[in-house]
């Protein structure tokens, strides 16, 4: 799913997410003081903008509150990276993740409200990048660039229907495996096509990012034929 997502703050980390977010296919807003950097990333993503983001009337008349994901990247500024952070919460941003420069910055970053600390020391920008269409699993783990096994409360739409009538599995038309189910204390490793998901199902699915973003998207939508 196409998402808005502004980035705040182009240091080498910002810029290798907001640019890998574009080329994924999001809409990407990169905010920045130095309009230099700002001139340089312009090409890379929707619209680049030069402007101080602990400034809330700014935010605003940038239409910040419209965004689906803001990223603070500002790292060694931190008292700018939480002043960022804070204004993103309180205009309305569903889902801010926050670079952290330390442990005591990530737990500031948390406790003001981040809905995601990132150690960019040890999570390359573009990792993160390939996380975030898949915000609404528990889990998510990269097994490469464009596969990943995610884990996740099986949706209203699952529930009550076998593999089969869900087309997973091989062959089906998602391209999207289910390698385990978590049912309480019972754990059902590659499941038969048989099986019917029950509710509180924890499943652990398996496939492409977009096969398995199309798919999530879709049930949550109740109308996975479309
Ligand atoms: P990296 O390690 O990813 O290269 P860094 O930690 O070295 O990043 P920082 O110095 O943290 O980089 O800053 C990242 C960017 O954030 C800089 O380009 C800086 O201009 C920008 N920045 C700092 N404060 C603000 C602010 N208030 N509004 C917008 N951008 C800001």
């Amino acid at each position: 799913m196409k998402r808005q997502v502004v980035v705040i703050g182009l240091g080498r980390f910002g810029v290798s997410l907001a640019t890998t977010l574009y080329k994924m296919g999001h809409d990407v807003l990169a905010v920045d003081t130095n309009e230099r950097i700002v001139q340089g990333i312009s090409p890379e993503v929707t619209h680049a903008v030069q402007a101080d983001a602990t400034n809330e009337s700014i935010l605003r008349e940038l239409g910040i509150a419209n965004f689906d994901v803001g990223i603070v990247a500002i790292g060694t500024e931190i008292e700018n990276s939480v002043l960022s952070t804070i204004l993103l919460k309180r205009l309305g941003v569903p889902y801010v993740i926050a670079k952290a420069e330390n442990n005591l910055h990530g737990i500031i970053l948390e406790k003001i409200g981040a809905d995601k600390v990132v150690h960019p020391e040890r999570e390359a920008g573009t990792r993160v990048a390939h996380e975030l269409p898949l915000v609404d699993v528990m889990d998510y783990i990269s097994v490469s660039p464009r596969y990943g096994v995610a884990m996740l409360t099986a949706l209203p739409y699952f529930v009550g229907k076998t593999i089969s009538q869900l087309e997973l599995g091989r062959g089906g038309r998602w391209g999207v495996a289910v390698l385990l189910i978590y049912r309480g204390k019972e754990v059902i490793v590659t499941p038969d096509r048989a099986e019917t998901i029950k509710a509180n199902d924890v499943v652990i699915l398996s496939g492409d990012d977009e096969n398995l973003e199309r798919l999530l998207t879709a049930a949550k939508r109740g109308r996975p034929g479309e």
